[in-house]
């Protein structure tokens, strides 16, 4: 793990919704996983139901977060300089 540049300040992304930086975010995902009676192990069904949404204005974040804010990497989506 690298350490993170004083130097660097990085802005969070815009709501389209309200126009708000995103310091903040509601992310609620629901995983359902199933016991298999047969190799006695559970199994992952699939994602009930995942949300992305602003906790100002409720706007749907899944445009701003494509791939999950876990995966949200401010470097790749400021412009240089
Ligand atoms: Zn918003």
């Amino acid at each position: 793990m690298k350490k993170l540049q004083c130097n660097e300040v990085f802005v969070p992304p815009i709501c389209p919704g309200c126009g708000q930086g995103l310091t903040k975010m509601d992310y609620t995902s629901y995983e359902v996983w199933v016991f298999d009676l047969e190799t006695g192990h559970y199994t992952e069904e699939g994602i009930g139901d995942c949300s992305q949404k602003c906790p100002n204005c409720h706007a749907d974040l899944s445009d701003v977060f494509q791939e999950g804010p876990v995966n949200y990497d401010a470097r790749e989506s400021t412009p240089e300089s």
